[in-house]
């Protein structure tokens, strides 16, 4: 294990102590804190978590799209390995015989664009090709013949990745909790209030409960609160909260089944349940089957930033249904049965995530945060990335050396191209 050299033990008594300290219990925490086990089983970890219903955490407000359509290859690569994990782990996450409740659904991904922005979206297929990716190029006539009832007035060509989907992110987030606690990691109710630390070294977290807990290594996990936790070591992070609305909403009208349906003005939408029908609707659909539910919204980027869940319930009506309706007739008459509201963890610098320790400052330091909306998906290859610099002291699965802090520090931006 590539522990610290530096750091001398915290010479005070009675004092808790662990390998690796991980701020945040919610998906992307459990997801270190299962690998660290998986790698180095002898490990001790200990994951702080103040609310264990994760009532705030964006996991549990998240509409579980994981999809292979990046540009950057890290992404893709990170959702290559991400997707089959999702995909296998109600079997890989079972604790005594008990599978994980992962739902996944492969439904696929269509992102789709008007003239302006087809170049982008070839040289991204280019990309994902060369990455292993199946993908489908469809012309507005294609995408006609494939989805009747699209509107493809303006939409120059789609593209549709066939293996990729979506899952309940609660399911993958208790899955690997549980996993995790099965495997030895220990969760503690509380809050981190302080990191102690030297200039070049983190020592250990202080509790809200006013304990202290010494750790050999420290990741911050803590999704939009991660700044504050980067701030306690002096770490500037450009991490800020994005709220952004889920909406559930059904159309009686009949409609072949869709993919997650992305497209430039940042509409985002799935099927929710199996896709065709939603079975706690007691509706009737107008070709007499069940009423069709569907997940999904508009991210407004102009949002202003910070911890704000208050629901707009017009945000629908104003902002989603006409960008819906006009692509989807089908919606025209559609209802929206809940809204809800939850936190990006916004990368300001460039909109990709921070992964990685920082490196040459606080070594034993880590930070896994700012994926801006898609911290879900890629949650199973950042944690096993962060586990394999933490045991390892290199990646090993996949290179994310350009996902890390460095490019911030030298104030080179790596953004996406294309569809967020
Ligand atoms: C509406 C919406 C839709 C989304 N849709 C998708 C999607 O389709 N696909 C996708 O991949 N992603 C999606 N995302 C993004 C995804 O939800 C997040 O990227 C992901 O859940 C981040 O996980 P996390 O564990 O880092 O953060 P969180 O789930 O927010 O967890 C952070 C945890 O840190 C804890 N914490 C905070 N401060 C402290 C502290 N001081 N001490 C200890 N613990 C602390 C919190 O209690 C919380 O439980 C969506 C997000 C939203 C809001």
């Amino acid at each position: 294990m590539n522990s610290s050299p530096s750091v001398p033990p915290f010479p005070v008594p009675d004092r808790m102590t662990c390998d690796v300290a991980i701020v945040g219990g919610a998906i992307v925490g459990s997801s270190v804190a299962y690998f660290l086990k998986r790698l180095a089983p002898a490990v001790s970890v200990v994951a702080i978590e103040p609310d264990p219903t994760y009532e705030f955490a964006s996991t549990l407000r998240a509409s579980g799209g994981a999809r292979r359509q990046f540009s950057c290859p890290e992404n893709i690569a990170m959702s290559n390995y991400s997707i089959p994990f999702i995909r296998a782990a109600g079997d890989a996450l079972a604790v005594d015989g008990e599978p994980a409740h992962v739902e996944w659904r492969e439904g696929g991904y269509l992102f789709i664009v008007g003239a302006a922005d087809l170049a982008v979206l070839r040289d991204n297929l280019d990309v994902q090709r060369a990455n292993g990716v199946r993908a489908d190029w469809l012309d507005a006539d294609a995408l006609h013949a494939r989805f009747p009832s699209m509107n493809v007035a303006g939409i120059a060509a789609g593209v549709l990745t066939p293996d990729d989907g979506w899952c309940d992110p609660n399911g993958l987030l208790q899955g690997l909790r549980r996993k995790a606690r099965a495997l030895g990691v220990e969760y503690v109710r509380d809050r981190v209030v302080a990191i102690e630390h030297d200039a070049t070294a983190a020592r250990g977290v202080r509790l809200a409960s006013g304990s202290f807990l010494q750790a050999d290594h420290i990741v911050d996990a803590a999704g939009p609160w991660s700044k504050q936790v980067a701030d306690m070591v002096g770490m500037p992070l450009p991490i800020e909260p994005l709220r952004r609305f889920e909406h559930y909403f059904e159309t009686p009208n009949p409609i072949e089944p869709l993919p997650y349906v992305k497209d430039m003005a940042r509409l985002a939408f799935r099927p929710e349940g199996r896709g065709h029908a939603h079975p706690a609707s007691a509706g009737r659909a107008a070709d007499g089957g069940a009423v069709r539910g569907y997940s999904g919204g508009l991210v407004d980027s102009n949002e202003p930033r910070g911890y704000n869940f208050d629901v707009d319930h017009d945000y629908f009506e104003r902002v989603v249904w006409p960008a819906l309706a006009h692509r989807f007739p089908a919606f025209e008459a559609c209802r929206c049965r809940r809204t809800w509201s939850g936190l990006y963890e916004q990368n300001e610098f460039d909109g990709n995530p921070v992964i990685g320790n920082w490196a040459g400052r606080m070594d034993n330091f880590y930070v896994a945060s700012g994926s801006s909306g898609h911290g879900m998906m890629h949650a199973p290859a950042a944690g096993r990335a962060i586990a394999e610099l933490i045991v390892h002291g290199r990646y090993e699965t996949i290179d994310l050396g350009r996902l890390g802090y460095a490019r911030i520090a030298m104030h080179e931006p790596y953004p996406e191209r294309g569809i967020l």
